[in-house]
């Protein structure tokens, strides 16, 4: 039986339709199939890949901790090396008093860690989200998701919780002294890369100030250099109360975190002991690669080459089937006119293609779930000038095809 059968009779599926593309190597920008077709990978795992796919000094770290220990204890006891010098290392590079790290094992773990942490220390019951918002999967970042859509089939959720229109000033009184924490993503990713427009970061963080309200900012996809700038939060002039951290932070390896001033985050060490706890959270294993994946993105200054990659897809990305290209850094979405063409020029972007000059890379990317009219462009941080004309000139004439 073929490893695609296995995938659709023994692996719990999440659509109808899978993409069952099997991957049996990867490296840098480039997915190997098993079919010896190579993929110019455009969406980096969904941001977490920035600094390409098995990086030599990740791999080179992910090594050596293996030669030390694995799994030893669950999380918060011991003194685990690797956990607290990636601790230490994001403090240092996090304005104060973004001080305290508490590892998770998932970005959704950090939002339900996150949310706890603000009920607990405000001792206050209300959580304020945004629409076509995404903090993860389980229930109570569902319960903040800004989609009915998927919500729906799941209630009953979290009570308390008010959802406020993304960029609204007016919205914003409706935030109170009876609100725990407003959450939002400093770029909103799967509503198609929505950007906070002027001024809306700083009036929310005012607001909360007022109020007393913890301000939670979700970069579990936006955050470590994607847009240009290590936080995203840095263009806004605020600084959270909470961080939200995940994707990339493992350097490919499952790790979250939510940061907080230690003075907040002392709130989960009483009444009760022990509030929040989990067992994988800051694995060993994946605290090494994130340092080491940390170490890269800062020494290679891969943050600084953003902004010009960033210009140079929207230089090339020029169709009339286009509609419109947002982007912040390289986090880009190409709007069509419907899923429908979306759908084609994905599926046409895996296909070989009809004509023999020019380049015949294969790219792989996808679209939002929010906006799925809208193509994905997220590719690792490391991708080359070459590699992005390569992928745009295929997209374009992907769209000059259908
Ligand atoms: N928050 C944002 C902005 C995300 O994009 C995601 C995942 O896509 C999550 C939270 C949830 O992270 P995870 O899938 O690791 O649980």
């Amino acid at each position: 039986m073929t490893n695609r059968q296995l995938f659709l009779d023994h692996v719990g599926q999440t659509s109808l339709a899978p993409l069952c593309l099997e991957i049996v190597k990867a490296e840098g920008c480039i997915l190997y199939g098993a079919d010896g077709k190579e993929y110019i990978d455009l969406i980096g795992g969904i941001s977490v890949c920035n600094v390409g796919h098995r990086n030599p000094r990740v791999i080179e770290a992910i090594k050596k901790q293996l030669d030390d220990y694995l799994h030893i204890m669950v999380y918060g006891e011991l003194v685990q090396s690797p956990q607290v010098q990636y601790a230490k290392k994001l403090a240092d590079h996090l304005p104060y008093p973004l001080t305290a790290v508490f590892f998770t094992a998932s970005g959704s773990e950090a939002t339900e860690g996150a949310m706890k942490l603000a009920k607990r220390y405000t001792n206050r019951t209300q959580i304020i989200s945004f629409k076509n918002s995404y903090h993860g999967s389980t229930q109570g970042a569902l319960s903040v998701m800004g989609s009915g859509y998927w919500q729906q089939a799941f209630r009953p959720l979290l009570p308390g919780i008010l959802q406020l229109p993304y960029n609204s000033f007016n919205d914003l009184e409706r935030i109170t002294e009876e609100t725990a924490c407003v959450i939002a993503e400093t770029i909103q990713a799967e509503a198609g890369v929505i950007v906070p427009q002027n001024g809306w970061l700083k009036a929310l963080r005012k607001k909360c100030d007022e109020t007393g309200t913890l301000l939670v900012l979700d970069e579990i996809q936006c955050g470590f250099g994607r847009n240009g700038t290590l936080w995203a939060f840095e263009q806004f002039d605020v600084v959270p109360d909470i961080l939200l951290l995940g994707k990339a932070l493992g350097g490919g390896m499952p790790l979250g975190a939510f940061v907080a001033d230690k003075k907040i985050m002392q709130s989960l060490t009483h009444d009760p002991v022990l509030g929040h706890i989990n067992t994988f959270g800051g694995h060993p294993v994946c605290c090494a690669a994130g340092s080491a994946a940390f170490d890269v993105l800062l020494d290679e200054k891969l943050v600084e080459a953003v902004k010009e990659k960033e210009k140079l897809f929207l230089t090339l990305l020029v169709h009339s089937k286009i509609k419109a290209v947002r982007s912040c850094g390289l986090m880009m979405a190409l709007e069509f006119d419907s899923f429908e063409t979306n759908k084609k020029v994905i599926d046409g972007l895996l296909q070989e293609p009809g004509y023999s000059e020019g380049p015949v890379s294969l790219v792989f990317t996808d679209w939002f779930l929010f906006a799925s009219h809208c193509l994905r462009i997220a590719p690792p941080l490391t991708i080359s000038q070459e590699e992005i004309k390569e992928a745009c000139t295929r997209i374009i004439k992907v769209l000059d095809a259908i």
